[in-house]
């Protein structure tokens, strides 16, 4: 196996398709915010590794000397993840979360042995598939334990098998999103699973994560995709999920989805999967309020009438994202701009956007065509990429996401954006989309621009609590598809109260008693 692209310790994404701020956008900048220019710090290395001899053979003795790697550039390549907050400490040159090794099994039977080597010395185990989190599920509470060992996944990337007749496919947990669609399109099959995070992120950490793709209308989320499990914890290995539903007590599936390292190591993954399909279409409308486009979204959800794709820019996302606003507002008022994807065979595509696009003309919608679709299409994974160049010039941008149902969404949208309008500082930029919606609410999610202060983590860290506080004093969760991590966590426990905590903390005493899974993530 060719060795896979690794991502920039300091940057999102392939490091060739790297790029500088564009000129316009370096202009809009400069009016906007001012250019700084921030280099990163290059050549810092991680703190020497804390290992003892008998700890690192035993570890070796299980996957064989080469896949035990102790070299700094290994450990800093699986150094925290991709949220704003890490790309600033990796530019930094802080690489203190750093594993102390890597270690990369090549099957299920090697990783029961480690997670015994790891009980027995007491080593601290970070599952790591993609390292794409956001939310600092890759950083493990280091202090009670004798090393942290991140348990690399990257040799599990086979498809395990193909059910045809019942369309499903079971899946290695190491598999990157475009690897998993390429062996499936080896059987004309599509998991259809596209986070902004597709190219880097894997099988294993969708299901950990819980994650939520951008055509999650037409597919699913992913732990609705999610059809069997087979999980690897300290207290032996588990199997969950044995027919298409059933009612044999509490869905174990449930425990694991979502559990972020911390139960268990999720060491294939069964998957409902779909037919390639065949057309692709997507289309652009204007609505001429946040509210209005929103209202026509839940209209469809709660008709039957979903697309594959579908979201719904606020009016400061819809004027920035568009190069020439007036391109599909007519007359200087953009609107709100909604993208809807059609995805199946000819005559599912025809059927379903001649349905949607009635029920959205009578609603008084505005269909631009192709256009717009087709641009959301082609710069739908340059998002992160654009980050870093932001970065370079002192904007802090950073993400972050929500839900809530129907009768609360207007509430929240507001909530969130006075906090964070509030806390970064003169001049920020607040933009929003509803990005996943169903038949009983939505998802919410926020891009901030703001210049950087003084100390930018702080500043972040300010805003992010602010943030968060709205979205649990709105009634909202404080995550709809980036997980809990180590972010997350305080809100995390308000959400589900104290009794949820005290089930999740049983559930983790029971499968991994000596806590040696992910440490301080999630709970
Ligand atoms: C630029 C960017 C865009 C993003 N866009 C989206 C988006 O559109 N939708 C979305 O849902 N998320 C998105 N994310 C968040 C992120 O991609 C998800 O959380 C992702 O699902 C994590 O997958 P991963 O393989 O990278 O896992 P990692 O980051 O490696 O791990 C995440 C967590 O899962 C655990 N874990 C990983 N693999 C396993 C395993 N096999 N068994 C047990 N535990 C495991 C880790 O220990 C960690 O706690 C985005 C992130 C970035 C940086």
């Amino acid at each position: 196996m060719s060795p896979q692209i690794e991502m920039h310790p300091q940057r999102w994404g392939d490091p060739a398709a790297a790029t500088s701020l564009p000129e316009t956008a370096r202009g809009l900048i400069e009016l906007a915010f001012g250019i700084t220019e921030h280099p990163m710090l290059a050549g810092s290395t991680p703190p020497a590794p804390v290992i003892g001899a008998a700890a690192l053979a035993a570890l070796e003795g299980v996957v064989g000397v080469e896949h035990v790697l102790v070299d700094d550039a290994t450990r800093a390549l699986r150094t925290r993840g991709k949220s704003t907050t890490d790309l600033l400490k990796a530019r930094s040159g802080d690489l203190s979360d750093a594993p102390d090794v890597v270690v990369r099994p090549a099957d299920q039977a090697e990783i029961e042995a480690l997670l015994a080597v790891a009980a027995s010395h007491r080593l601290a185990v970070v599952p790591f598939g993609g390292g794409t989190s956001v939310t600092g599920g890759l950083v493990a509470a280091r202090a009670a334990y004798a090393a942290v060992v991140s348990l690399d996944l990257v040799r599990m990337k086979r498809l395990l098998g193909v059910d045809e007749e019942s369309m499903t496919a079971t899946l290695e947990p190491g598999l990157r999103g475009p690897e998993a669609e390429a062996l499936l399109a080896e059987h004309g099959m599509t998991l259809g699973h596209f986070p902004q995070s597709f190219e880097f992120a894997t099988v294993g950490g969708f299901a950990a994560t819980r994650s939520s793709g951008q055509s999650s209308a037409g597919y699913g989320r992913f732990d609705a995709l999610v059809v069997a499990l087979t999980v690897v914890t300290p207290s032996g290995t588990i199997t969950v999920g044995s027919a298409p539903a059933n009612a044999a007590g509490p869905d174990l599936r449930q425990v694991f989805l979502g559990s972020e390292g911390t139960l268990g190591v999720i060491t294939s993954v069964t998957v409902r999967v779909r037919r390639q399909p065949v057309v692709k279409e997507y289309v652009g409308w204007r609505w001429p309020s946040f509210a209005a486009g929103a209202d026509a979204m839940r209209t469809l959800a709660q008709e039957g009438l979903l697309p594959t794709v579908i979201r719904l820019s606020d009016e400061a996302e819809t004027a920035i994202n568009l190069a020439d606003p007036s391109s599909i507002g007519g007359a200087g008022d953009p609107g709100c701009l909604m993208i809807t994807g059609f995805e199946g065979t000819q005559s599912a595509v025809a059927a379903k956007r001649a349905a949607l696009t009635s029920l959205l003309t009578d609603l008084h919608g505005v269909d631009l065509g192709e256009e717009p679709g087709l641009s959301w299409v082609h710069g739908r994974f340059n998002a992160p990429y654009l980050r870093d160049s932001m970065l370079d010039v002192g904007v802090l941008v950073e993400t972050l996401e929500t839900a809530t149902f129907w009768s609360n969404r207007e509430r929240l949208y507001a909530d969130v954006k006075a906090a964070l309008e509030s806390t970064l500082g003169e001049g920020a930029i607040v933009l929003c989309h509803i990005s996943h919606v169903y038949e009983t609410g939505c998802s919410l999610y926020f891009t901030v621009a703001a210049k950087e202060a003084a100390d930018p983590l702080a500043q972040w860290a300010t805003a992010k609590t602010a943030a968060s506080d709205a979205m649990i004093a709105a009634g909202a969760t404080i995550t709809h598809h980036h997980a809990v991590g180590t972010d997350h966590k305080p809100w995390f426990e308000q959400e589900i109260g104290p009794v949820g905590v005290q089930v999740l903390r049983a559930i983790k005493a029971s499968l991994d008693p000596a806590g040696i899974l992910n440490p301080g993530v999630l709970i």
